[in-house]
């Protein structure tokens, strides 16, 4: 199998999906994945667009047998410089008289549209060289140094593609007329040099979007002139927003890199896109790709159109984060924070202990800062009605004078898990229970009306800071 990107943009979303299809199916038959650069279109295509797509796939766990970088038996693997087969291809089909070489103008070619639109029929090539009698005059003009485009002759009759996931497509004839395959610069068209590459690189499953469908047509028409076999097709469903409509920004980021610039997780992101339009055998919604390459199964597709939905993504990379070991999450952190973030200079236990209580309060990496600060690295009060509620009741004056007292006494490093309880059961011997204690104590030590367990909480922030939260009641 092969995936092909063209380098004229960053890696889309739907064409990291289409990859990871491909890359699971080969693992699964214990066959090859190719990583073809389709660079024909040498205006829009750019070197860094090819870079920083490899590089998306590779953040997403994906690695190809054979390719640009990689090299292989089939190469080269950029259509760029394979120019010269496409040529040699080319030829063939003329020499069988299946294509033919052509000079008409645009100008000729504009006429010609317009007068078929204005009688009512499809727009098909219908110059000149199309007919034989002019082959002898099209190679003379062309060994005169002219330059010419190649055109296809496209068969009169209809076509039937067994789609993997489709099913039957039947292609009425006459739906394309003749087709250039090398414009008269020498550049081929992708429809012609992808069949050509495909037979050449041995290629027998297709997995593409079905926005590729229409093309089949003209592909099978070039299969069938080589004589060549037909690989196996299987067009998946395109990606959506919720709104239906087709996907773009304002269903969220769109490129695989915006993703990894936001620290989202590579597997939680290809868990993800993988389950749009592909199932897992057993529903499971979380899963890793090593695991599902034993079980990766084409017929599992579906044909509906899959919805992308952000709010599932952030569930999903909460779900990854959360598996992860939590030495694994410390050094993630490390990464994402900035360079003067207090939880950089605390030792490795305290970080183990802080990201093992705030872990489930957070679906991305990036979220980390802000329940960080929240919670750990602030001294500001909460403004909430509610808390002003608790910190107005008679119980909770006598918990917060005890507490600055209990406070102002404590070294750093005796703020254990056992003080806190401490303290807390000496104001329950002093008759303060329930929510008066529960909510009153909290409100003195963190300045809010709900947060996490307080002897894990207050262990792990710095005592200047309760300290202050205290003073300032
Ligand atoms: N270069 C084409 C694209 O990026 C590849 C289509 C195909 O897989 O045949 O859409």
């Amino acid at each position: 199998v092969r995936f092909a990107p063209s380098p004229t943009g960053y890696l889309h979303i739907g064409g990291a999906r289409t990859a990871l299809y491909n890359y699971l199916f080969a693992k699964k038959m214990n066959g090859k994945f190719i990583l073809r650069i389709e660079d024909t279109d040498l205006e829009r295509s750019r070197p860094e667009f090819e870079k920083s797509q490899l590089e998306d796939l590779k953040w997403l766990g994906l690695t190809w047998d054979e390719g640009p970088d990689k090299g292989g038996d089939y190469g080269p693997y950029r259509q760029s410089e394979r120019i010269s087969i496409y040529k040699e291809y080319a030829e063939k089909l003329i020499d069988k008289g299946l294509a033919y070489y052509c000079f008409c103008t645009s100008e000729e070619l504009e006429a010609m549209k317009e007068k078929a639109t204005r009688e009512g029929r499809l727009p098909h090539y219908e110059g000149k060289w199309k007919n034989e009698e002019f082959w002898e005059e099209a190679r003379q003009r062309l060994a005169s140094g002219e330059k010419a485009s190649i055109r296809f002759k496209a068969p009169f009759k209809s076509y039937v593609l067994q789609d993997e996931v489709r099913g039957r497509v039947v292609f009425p004839e006459g739906m394309v007329g003749d087709f250039v395959l090398i414009r008269s610069t020498g550049l081929p068209v992708y429809n012609y040099c992808c069949v050509v590459d495909d037979m050449l690189m041995k290629i027998t499953h297709v997995i593409r979007g079905e926005d590729h469908l229409s093309n089949t047509l003209r592909q099978l028409m070039i299969y069938e002139a080589f004589g060549s076999s037909l690989p196996v097709f299987a067009h998946v469903s395109l990606l959506i927003g919720k709104d239906r409509q087709k996907l773009s920004k304002r269903h969220g980021a769109t490129s695989v890199s915006l993703y990894r610039e936001e620290s989202y997780l590579p597997q939680a992101l290809a868990n993800y896109l993988l389950q749009l339009g592909w199932s897992h055998p057993e529903e499971k919604d979380i899963f890793s790709l090593d695991e599902v390459s034993q079980i990766f199964d084409i017929s599992r597709f579906s044909k509906a159109a899959a919805i992308y939905d952000l709010d599932k993504l952030k569930w999903v990379n909460g779900q990854h984060l959360r598996k992860q070991d939590i030495q694994t999450l410390v050094e993630q952190a490390k990464k994402v924070l900035p360079a003067n973030h207090p939880f950089l200079a605390m030792n490795s236990n305290w970080q183990e202990k802080c990201l093992s209580l705030f872990k489930d309060q957070v679906n991305f990496l990036s979220e980390l800062e802000g329940v960080l600060d929240e919670n750990v690295f602030t001294d500001k009060i909460n403004d909430s009605e509610k808390l002003q509620e608790i910190l107005s009741w008679d119980s909770t004056q006598i918990i917060k004078t005890k507490l600055k007292e209990f406070i102002l006494t404590i070294d750093a490093d005796s703020l254990s898990s056992e003080v806190v309880e401490e303290w807390m059961s000496y104001f329950k011997s002093q008759n303060i229970k329930g929510k008066n204690l529960f909510m009153g104590f909290r409100a003195c030590l963190t300045g809010k009306d709900h947060g996490p367990e307080l002897k894990d909480l207050i262990p792990l922030t710095p005592l200047e800071i309760v300290k202050k939260r205290i003073l300032s009641l």
